[in-house]
């Protein structure tokens, strides 16, 4: 994965491309690189990486999640990656692509995708994505966790594949499509005889039916399971961001795969410990003895405490950084830092022992600073 290119890189584009540049992008280098015209021995890899690339970034949703997670968040959360090559695009596009390598309609003769568009309805068809939230510790989004939820998921049974048939002898050819899924109907019109083709209502277009029914679905091809599934998050993540369960979406149609599941991480606010960027600020009371004179302090960090200096003369809101102590970045890895933000603890109570020592102070004879302000405005 580590030699993985980034896929803005890939297509020659910039993170901030629109839609149409990210079209456009993809489509001069598809034709330059497609194998058919391509002849150049890592065409065909170059081709695959265009598509990959094109796949996530033309789709918003894969395209934020690439944007926060980079590569980990395409591949590293769930079972699968994505399809490459034509899984995942869309007919429009190819069509686009192939009218202009050969000029138009007659061109697709070589190619065969599983039809035009009378057929597109009844091929597979990919489950749409279901989305859920995940409230987590603060700490747990520092750190990272693994969360066991349970889920209800619909899985193409083992049994008989998905046919939803007893055996494989019990799929028959459908007879009244003849296998094509289709079935056209003549009307006669003042017009003359119209032909109207439809999805065939015997088998919804299958092109097949099952004779005995697969007794552990009960023909539905599909057994809706419970599940108790792990779910990774990874060390770094904050409030809004999305973790992919691949498969766990709702169910494709048609032997088409699943959907994938899309967690929302929410992180609960901690008591001390607030996120900025990648770094965690925390605010500390030290009276003011401690800030005039300094002290050190053993400070709350997201990895147990540390040491740390507070420097004689610290002012009210003075930030000390402790180097490292931050935020793992998800895409980067690079380390926050921890700011410590000094507040200035006055005492409004005293022992009759500090009352005196506070007057000592007081009685000295030197210049108090209010007496220096008052100086600046003669
Ligand atoms: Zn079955
Ligand atoms: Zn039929």
């Amino acid at each position: 994965m580590a030699d993985k290119r980034d896929y803005y890189e890939v297509l020659g584009i910039s993170k901030s491309a629109s839609e149409d540049e990210i079209k456009k992008a993809y489509r001069k280098l598809a034709k330059q690189y497609h194998p058919d015209i391509n002849k150049a021995p890592d065409a065909e890899a170059k081709f695959k990486e265009i598509n990959e690339a094109y796949e996530v970034l033309s789709d918003p949703q894969k395209r934020a999640t690439y944007d926060q997670f980079g590569h980990a968040g395409m591949d590293g959360f769930g079972q699968g990656g994505f399809s490459s090559g034509f899984g995942g695009m869309n007919m429009d596009d190819l069509g686009d692509i192939f009218s202009d390598f050969f000029g138009g309609m007659g061109g697709f003769s070589g190619f065969n995708f599983g039809g035009g568009s009378s057929s597109r309805r009844s091929g597979p068809i990919k489950g749409d994505n279901r989305y859920m939230s995940l409230e987590i510790d603060f700490l747990d989004a520092v750190h990272g966790v693994d969360k066991m939820i349970n889920l209800t998921v619909d899985k193409v049974c083992t049994y008989c594949d998905g046919t939803g048939a007893a055996t494989r002898s019990d799929i028959e050819t459908c007879p009244t499509c003849r296998g094509s899924g289709r079935v056209v109907r003549q009307s006669r019109t003042p017009f003359g005889v119209v032909q109207q083709q439809s999805v065939c209502p015997d088998c919804q277009g299958k092109g097949k039916r099952v004779k005995k029914i697969c007794p552990h679905c009960g023909g539905k091809g599909y057994n809706t399971v419970k599940e108790q599934v792990e779910v990774t998050i990874p060390a770094g993540i904050s409030s809004g961001q999305q973790v992919r369960l691949a498969g766990y979406g709702e169910r494709g149609e048609n032997g088409g795969p699943n959907g994938d599941l899309y967690i929302e991480v929410r992180v609960r606010p901690h008591k001390y410990f607030t996120r900025e960027g990648n770094n965690i600020h925390i605010r500390v009371p030290i009276s003011a003895v401690d800030a005039t004179l300094g002290t050190i302090v053993d400070v709350p960090t997201a990895y147990g405490d540390v040491e740390l200096t507070i420097p004689a003369g610290t002012q009210p809101g003075q930030q000390l950084r402790l180097k490292g102590y931050g935020i793992k970045d998800l895409r980067t890895k690079n380390v926050g830092d921890q700011y410590v933000e000094v507040q200035i603890e006055i005492p409004k109570k005293l022992s009759r022992e500090e009352k005196e020592l506070y007057e000592k102070l007081a009685n000295r004879k030197k210049e108090s600073v209010f007496e220096k302000f008052k100086k600046t405005f003669k």
